[in-house]
């Protein structure tokens, strides 16, 4: 699709996120427009159809997906089911020749992300992995300054992405680990990711202590902290919650400190620096960028800016994460 035409997005799974932000930004979008859906639940079919006017034609559920390969109106298929599902339908959504989106966290496991990465390439298709922040113009600059140092070396790096709750029934997927509940997985990306981008550097090394502290918290962690490890001595502390809050990311630096906070949020997302700047470009929808920015990727056929690389690095340090915390040491990246 090009000259001039916006792309068809089919969101997979319409649930919170679906409903309440991507939807939503799809009607702000120059580049793509909603135009699908796949759900498992018939009753919010008619509601989608009325509010969205998505055609008879252009709606599936779970056991049809695939037919969207014979779907001209559809380019994207956007990937936003529970995390222990989304290996499962990205890899339904690849085989259909469409372009992928996919929700963080990417998946459960590094093994999965590659499964991921390698049907889009068989395909010969592009994949985007839904790291918003990635898009937005502040946290682009605080990705800019571990390139140019505008404060000298970086020393720490910490970043907290936590919001505070007192749980979720358990049978919520975010309660239940097979599905990727927990505050590492849902939250603790931000935490990895930021510190990943603050340094632009890999880290060696991780340590890290889940906490199973909260009464309904039995089978996936309630909070996280991490320490990783970079080259030339930097090191980050993370802190990912679901019972309590937290939303910043700080470095600080040989010559000064600078700092997003919030640093997740949907918006508002600013800094603030040791020397009196002010980090506030102003965005009007974050997931409205991510999807044009996307988008765009796939009409000048460029590169994308999040890809399935990038999701797979952050869960290769999740699972470490996890074999620190119940080996009580350290892993080596
Ligand atoms: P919800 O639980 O609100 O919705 C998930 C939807 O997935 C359901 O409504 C359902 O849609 C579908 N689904 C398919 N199979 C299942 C199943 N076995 N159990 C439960 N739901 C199922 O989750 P969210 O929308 O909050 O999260 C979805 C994804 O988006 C996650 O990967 C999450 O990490 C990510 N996310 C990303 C955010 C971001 O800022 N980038 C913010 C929030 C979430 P249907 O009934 O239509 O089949």
């Amino acid at each position: 699709a090009s000259g001039g035409k916006k792309l068809g997005v089919a969101l997979v799974g319409l649930g919170y996120y679906s409903r309440d932000l991507l939807a939503p930004a799809l009607q702000l979008t120059e580049h793509c427009e909603l135009k699908g859906i796949v759900t498992g639940s018939p009753d919010k079919i008619p509601v989608w159809q009325e509010k969205y006017g998505i055609k008879e034609a252009n709606v599936y559920n779970y056991d049809t997906m695939h037919e969207i390969a014979n779907n001209p109106e559809i380019d994207v298929v956007y990937i936003v089911v529970p995390t222990g599902l989304h290996k499962k339908y990205a890899v339904i959504a690849a085989n259909t020749g469409k372009h992928v989106w996919c929700e963080k966290p990417m998946a459960l496991t590094p093994e999965d992300c590659q499964s991921i990465i390698d049907a889009c390439r068989k395909n010969k298709v592009k994949l985007s992995v839904g790291y918003r922040m990635q898009h937005e113009p502040n946290t682009q600059t605080v990705m800019q300054y571990a390139q140019d140092l505008p404060y000298g070396a970086i020393r720490t790096v910490n970043t907290q992405a936590a919001y505070g709750g007192n749980g979720l029934p358990a049978d919520n997927w975010r309660m239940q680990k097979d599905m990727g509940g927990g505050a590492l997985y849902d939250m603790g990306v931000y935490t990895i990711n930021g510190a990943r981008y603050a340094t632009g550097l890999e880290p060696i090394a991780v340590t890290a202590t889940r906490s199973f502290d909260h009464p309904k918290f039995t089978e996936v962690d309630n909070t996280t902290h991490l320490t990783l490890e970079f080259p030339n001595d930097i090191l980050a502390e993370c802190m990912t919650s679901v019972v309590q809050s937290g939303n910043q990311l700080r470095v600080n630096a040989e010559n000064g400190w600078y700092q997003l906070k919030p640093m997740s949020e949907y918006s508002g997302v600013q800094g603030t620096t040791s020397d009196g700047k002010k980090l506030d470009k102003y965005l009007a929808n974050q997931q409205a960028k991510q999807m044009d920015d996307d988008a765009l990727a796939i009409i000048n056929d460029s590169p994308v800016l999040v890809p399935g690389e990038e999701g797979m690095r952050d869960i290769a340090i999740v699972r470490a994460a996890i074999e620190s915390s119940d080996k009580e040491k350290r892993i080596s990246l």
